[in-house]
């Protein structure tokens, strides 16, 4: 799914006439690995340009590293565009907080629907008609600083959880982070979090300071600076679900079981469905024509 959505992507960032202006940035990314052979489990190795670090150039550490091209999203761009686009394109948009699947039906939506895809994230876990108890969070807690002198991204990871990143965007502010905690609801940022992000971050790219403030090596000088270029910390849940994403489909009964409709599944993204999106709607969408065409043959047999 990655792979797909990775040229989108990259052909959007490139095309600077358009309206994804500023939602994307291409990347140099480099990523460094605590243990050995995690490029190759990570299926980095097909990432465009990707090679590995020689071993003498590896920061103390890091056992295997390796650099890649990428682009960054800036979501909180990106997702207003994504909704003027699909209005472009005749969608209208209902708010609704639905209890059951079942409720989506007139008057809540003005006519009979030929197919519901649930699209719940962590929702499906407690959404009536799906309830798929498999569905649980990954907490991460990031922070936002302005730095727009900072242009690359760099990932330091381990298999006992660590995990450091710096992600450019566009607009000249960094993310950096970052937590993953399984089965953590807590929905706010923890100050103690916030402050553990700066020093692992400064340690990793001391360039996150400007060149003149990076004179003074001293860690705890360098998160303090860092602290003050800080717009927002925030927390949030990935939808995550055991044995990933869930595409499948089955018949929901409508109508006081007078009609029955196809239902598609497609949530369970955790920490990858923005990079996991346009492979992944294709496949939802392949789902649902075979069975509304299932659904038309049927019909078509009975007459
Ligand atoms: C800290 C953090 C870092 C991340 N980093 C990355 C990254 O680097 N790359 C990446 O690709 N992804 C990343 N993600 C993951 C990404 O945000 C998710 O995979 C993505 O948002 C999943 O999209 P979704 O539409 O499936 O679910 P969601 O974005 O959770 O949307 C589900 C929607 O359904 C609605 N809903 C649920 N239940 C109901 C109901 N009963 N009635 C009505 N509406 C309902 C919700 O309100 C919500 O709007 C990150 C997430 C976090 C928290």
């Amino acid at each position: 799914m990655d792979m797909e959505s990775l040229p989108r992507m990259l052909a959007m960032a490139q095309d600077k006439g358009s309206k994804w202006r500023g939602c994307f940035m291409p990347i140099k990314q480099t990523e460094y690995f605590v243990e050995e052979k995690t490029a190759e489990e990570e299926c980095l190795t097909e990432m465009p340009n990707f090679r590995y670090i020689p071993k003498a150039e590896l920061p103390p550490g890091i056992t295997q590293g390796c650099t890649f091209d990428t682009v960054t999203i800036d979501t909180s761009r990106y997702l207003p565009c994504l909704l003027s686009e699909i209005r472009r394109l005749g969608c209208n948009l209902i708010r609704y907080n639905l209890t059951h699947v079942s409720q989506l039906q007139p008057p809540i939506i003005p006519r009979k629907a030929d197919a519901i895809v649930v699209c719940a994230g962590l929702g499906a876990r407690h959404l009536g008609g799906v309830e798929d108890q498999d569905c649980y969070p990954i907490r991460g807690q990031v922070v936002l600083v302005r730095a727009p002198w900072y242009k690359r991204g760099v990932t330091r990871s381990s298999r006992t959880g660590d995990w450091t990143y710096t992600i450019p965007r566009a607009s000249g502010d960094v993310i950096l982070g970052g937590f993953k905690t399984d089965n953590d609801w807590t929905a706010h940022a923890i100050a103690s979090q916030t402050t553990d992000i700066l020093e692992r971050c400064i340690a990793m790219a001391p360039d996150l300071m400007p060149v003149a403030k990076c004179t003074d090596r001293d860690p705890k000088v360098m998160v303090e600076e860092l602290r003050k270029l800080i717009v927002e910390e925030g927390a949030g849940l990935r939808p995550a679900r055991k044995g990933g994403v869930r595409i499948e489909s089955e018949d929901i009964m409508l109508g006081n079981g007078t009609v029955t409709v196809p239902l598609v599944h497609h949530y369970g993204h955790s920490g990858a469905g923005y990079q996991a999106s346009f492979g992944s709607a294709r496949l939802c969408m392949e789902e649902v024509a075979r069975r509304i065409s299932a659904k038309d043959t049927r019909r078509q047999a009975k007459l």
